[in-house]
């Protein structure tokens, strides 16, 4: 069974094969070969689709998605959802020079980050990057300094820290007082950045930012994000007489990985933020802003399936049995730095018998490199191939070349068709940086022999 709300939109299973966007799995590793992370499109299309219909649904005033780009990037994704009508939330010079490869204007990029170098800042004034959304004073401090002189301010988002925990894994809080992001509200630092920006003629405050950290479903804690946020800026009006037209409560919705976890759908998410900003208006008599909304892994995860080749089974007597496969902490270390789960199965037809609960091992040389632990599945030799739901978020995002093996490709399907958006890397890759300088050796081996 495949379970709508964890696999891609087009996933169907035809006699035990997995097939998305009308491509059969096996047949595309067999052009792709594997690890392999595939994207469908119409899933993409879709979940978009759904934001927006939302947004215009529950929200009267102008209104956008950006998508949160560190989820996955890359020329081709960047493509696709500027194409779907989205802006760009990047995090780096690297992710603003990708999106405006592939064609997005800057000033549809917004760029986050809590420790931008100055060279960036820099660069970003210089590229018209649409709003860079300040973290702490001396970023600030560095933004004043970089635009002394310019004909108009450049106009700017602070990131606050509105002091709301969330239930979800540690290294994904963010919204907390004790956390490296954003200017907290409790302690005065806030309104300490309002009274530096309004004695900053480069730069304009015009909106507030706070992102309290990523997969959570639980719609309260969002609210009282919001309503934090909005009692801050009724309270800076009143003092410092600063009307904030612009608003973002950032990303973080959740999906889900396993049947049974927590789920809040995106129409339900976006008419709760919407709510609870149009009340928080009303209460401080203010005037709606234009609301930004920073999807990040609910954009992209679900449209994209990780696919891995078994490479060898051990059977360990009464303990476990070890499936190794082709991939693992390289292209996709959630599992390893923040113990995510996923819901594996098998992409290409079994022959018949029960399924056994095995654990997921990567090839990479970490004991920690597990993908999965005691997942049921059907009768496996090496060969077989292994498909990763919701795996478009973080995954290739964060992948590494750790022991120098090549990331895998990207390619996207739909309609029975396949392209590749990023081919496999190769191992000329793997040493186009490397300086190659034949005589290095030659020349330090006497020296080093001297000083022995
Ligand atoms: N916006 C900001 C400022 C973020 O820091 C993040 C994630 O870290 C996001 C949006 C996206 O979050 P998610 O992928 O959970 O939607």
């Amino acid at each position: 069974m495949l379970e709508p709300h964890i696999w891609p939109d087009t996933a169907r299973d035809i006699d035990g094969n997995l097939e998305l966007g009308g491509c059969l799995v096996r047949d595309l590793v067999r052009t792709y070969g594997t690890p392999l992370y595939i994207l469908d499109r119409a899933t993409v299309a879709a979940t978009a689709q759904a934001y927006q219909a939302a947004l215009a649904a529950h929200y009267p005033a102008p209104a956008q998605i950006h998508y949160a780009s560190k989820a996955l990037l890359n020329t081709g994704v960047a493509r696709l959802m500027h194409h779907l009508g989205l802006g760009l939330d990047c995090v780096s010079l690297g992710e603003v020079a990708v999106a405006r490869r592939a064609g997005v204007d800057a000033s549809h990029i917004h760029l986050h980050g809590n420790a931008k170098p100055s060279a960036e800042l820099r660069q970003a004034l210089a590229w018209g990057v649409g709003r860079i959304v300040v973290d702490n004073l001396d970023e600030l401090h560095a933004l004043g300094q970089l635009t002394v002189g310019q004909a108009s301010p450049s106009p700017i988002w602070l990131r606050l820290n509105p002091g709301v925990d969330v239930h979800t894994h540690a290294h994904i809080q963010t919204g907390q007082l004790d956390s490296k992001f954003g200017l907290p509200i409790d302690t005065g630092m806030a309104r300490a950045a309002l009274e530096l920006a309004q004695a900053t003629p480069g730069i304009e405050v015009v909106g507030l930012h706070a992102h309290l950290g990523s997969q959570l479903s639980d719609a309260q804690a969002m609210r009282r994000g919001v309503a934090r946020l909005m009692e801050f800026a009724a309270q800076m009006r009143q003092e410092l007489g600063i009307v904030f037209t612009e608003f973002s409560p950032g990303g973080g919705l959740a999906v889900a990985y396993r049947a049974a976890d927590p789920l809040l759908d995106i129409a339900h998410y976006v008419a709760a933020l919407c709510d609870e900003l149009q009340q928080q208006c009303q209460r401080w008599d203010y005037p709606l802003p234009r609301l930004v909304l920073e999807p990040g892994r609910s954009m992209i995860a679900r449209a994209v399936v990780g696919v891995y080749e078994v490479v060898s089974i051990k059977q360990i007597e009464g303990v476990r049995t070890y499936v190794a496969v082709d991939g693992g902490m390289g292209d996709n270390i959630r599992p390893a730095l923040y113990q995510a789960h996923y819901t594996v199965r098998r992409a290409d037809a079994s022959p018949p018998g029960a399924t056994l609960p095995v654990t997921i091992a990567g090839r990479y040389c970490e004991s920690g490199d597990i993908l999965a632990r005691d997942v049921a599945l059907p009768p496996l030799l090496p060969g077989a191939l292994l498909a990763f739901a919701q795996a478009g978020a973080y995954t290739l995002s964060m992948a590494s070349n750790y022991n120098l093996v090549p990331r895998p490709a990207l390619v996207l399907v739909e309609n029975g068709g396949s392209r590749l958006l990023q081919r496999r890397e190769t191992l000329d890759d793997l040493v186009a940086r490397d300086v190659e300088e034949d005589d290095l050796h030659t020349r330090a081996a006497p020296e080093t022999q001297a000083t022995i």
